[in-house]
């Protein structure tokens, strides 16, 4: 098992990509705590997979993840529960497809509140938690296969991505020297709820440029968190791994 015995936090792990990394965590012997926006539904999350793997160490929290004192706090309270904290993952986020003159500001600050400061949280209370155990571990982020192109509409959530780009990019550099692995995985379209809200008439032309010849399924992108997180990657930081089919749109 290539997760055997490590600690894990997963936010946004109650449904879609974050629940698929959650089952595959376990599936390779990691002890894993979900974050979800509710606490109940966190819960849910946590029965749901205690039924799927029922000797398996799980728990459940939510926290406001755009505030680093929250997270700093539920992070340290994380890893008291499991004994420790090896391997973050922030996958938490959000997309919102105004056009640029409909997009109003809450909703631009909403999306960065999510997919930018929440991660910058994430990154800082794993690696305080990481360094002051004296030992390294890894830290792996929810990018985008729109942070290479952009998208035509919906401005926000492209910039956001290129910025947990940015992030990851430089904190690989900066951790290095603690042993912190930083990393990305940058999914195409991914079969979730977020994607499962887009209208058929957006969805049948994005497959039709995929030259896999078929959307992303939430185990797919899972996988390579398994590995970013696992000892295999031992030797990659830095990286924003695309899983997307070969999508170039
Ligand atoms: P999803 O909507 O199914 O899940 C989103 C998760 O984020 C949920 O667990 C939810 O609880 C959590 N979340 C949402 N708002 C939150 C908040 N305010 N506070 C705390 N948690 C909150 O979406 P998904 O498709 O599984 O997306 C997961 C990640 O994958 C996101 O970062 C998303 O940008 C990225 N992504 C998705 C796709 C795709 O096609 N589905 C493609 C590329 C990247």
């Amino acid at each position: 098992m290539l997760l055997e015995g490590k600690k894990a936090i997963i936010t946004g792990g109650t449904r879609g990509i974050g629940y698929a990394i959650a089952c595959r965590f376990i599936e390779e012997g990691a002890a894993v705590t979900v974050f979800g926006s509710r606490q109940e539904t966190a819960d849910a999350a946590v029965e749901k997979l205690a039924a799927a793997y029922p000797e398996a160490k799980i728990w459940g929290r939510s926290c406001n993840l755009t505030s680093l004192e929250a997270v700093t706090e539920a992070f340290t309270q994380a890893a008291a529960d499991m004994g420790g904290l090896d391997t973050v993952v922030n996958n938490a986020g959000i997309s919102q497809r105004s056009p640029l003159l409909d997009y109003t500001a809450e909703e631009f600050a909403k999306v960065m509140d999510l997919n930018v400061v929440a991660v910058f949280n994430g990154h800082q209370a794993a690696a305080k938690i990481m360094t002051e155990a004296g030992h390294g571990g890894t830290i792996t982020t929810t990018s985008s296969m729109v942070a290479k192109y952009g998208q035509p509409s919906g401005v926000g959530y492209p910039t956001s991505k290129f910025a947990v780009n940015g992030m990851v990019q430089s904190l690989s550099r900066e951790l290095a020297p603690v042993g912190i692995r930083v990393n990305a995985v940058a999914p195409g379209v991914t079969r979730t709820d977020m994607v499962a809200n887009l209208p058929e008439e957006v969805i049948k032309p994005i497959i039709a440029t995929i030259p896999l010849g078929r959307m992303g399924e939430p185990e797919d992108v899972a996988n390579a968190f398994v590995f970013l997180a696992s000892d295999m990657a031992a030797y990659v930081t830095g990286a924003v791994l695309p899983v997307d089919g070969a999508a170039r749109s």
